[in-house]
């Protein structure tokens, strides 16, 4: 069984995914203050850690680089209240591996946790930070990809998109299989964001890389 650290100060947040993580099979811990979570964080044994960046003591950020300063590799899903761009480049840069913009429904961070906790077991072969298959490489690092030797940006969703598929090369993956990984169960299933999102895909990494099965889905070629 895995278990989370949840370092959030507004109690009524801390207590929601709290309670959503039990009722997922988890076990969790919460503090309320970015020093004590740090510690813990380092400490403490946890599988992932979801950790607000708005604390009352230090704020998310410093916490992040407290862990990462410590040589401490667990994931961690930042959750935000904003959304800016500076934000987002300081919280990669202190070694993030998600975000979850606030507000969010429970089913969307808990796709997130498992997509986080999934590519911690990594499959044979593959590297902790990187996924690749012909030719394609996903840098977890970075949030990059690499088609054939060049490094190409990718928006949070396609970087996720590409992950999933990267996780089930040559299978058939349905847009309700995609929609739920990536933009979590509560997305309406008549939505042609998957196919939107493909697209952007394909002319990023290469237009035959992603095949089109009639009727059924998408597959990593
Ligand atoms: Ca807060």
């Amino acid at each position: 069984m895995s278990t989370i650290l949840i370092i959030e100060d507004e109690a009524r947040i801390a207590g929601f995914i709290g309670k959503g993580l039990k009722a997922a099979g988890f076990t969790s811990h919460a503090t309320a203050s970015g020093a004590e979570g740090a510690t813990l964080a380092v400490h403490g044994n946890f599988d992932l850690v979801i950790l607000d960046v708005g604390l009352p003591d230090i704020d998310g950020f410093e916490v992040l680089e407290r862990i990462r300063g410590q040589g401490v590799a667990v994931p961690v899903i930042m959750l935000t209240a904003r959304s800016s761009v500076a934000d987002r480049v300081a919280g990669l840069e202190s070694g993030a591996d998600d975000y979850m913009p606030k507000p969010f429904s429970f089913e969307e961070l808990l796709a997130r946790i498992r997509l986080r906790l999934r590519s911690e077991a990594q499959p044979a072969g593959q590297s902790a930070t990187q996924l690749s298959h012909n030719g394609l490489v996903l840098d977890f690092r970075t949030r990059k990809a690499q088609v054939d030797g060049t490094w190409v940006d990718l928006s949070a969703r396609e970087f996720t998109l590409a992950e999933t598929f990267l996780r089930n090369p040559g299978q058939v993956l349905s847009r309700e299989q995609l929609l739920s990984n990536v933009w979590g169960f509560d997305f309406d299933p008549g939505s042609n964001v998957v196919d939107v999102y493909v697209r952007y895909l394909r002319g990023k990494l290469g237009k035959d890389r992603f095949e089109t099965v009639r009727g059924m889905g998408y597959r990593l070629v």
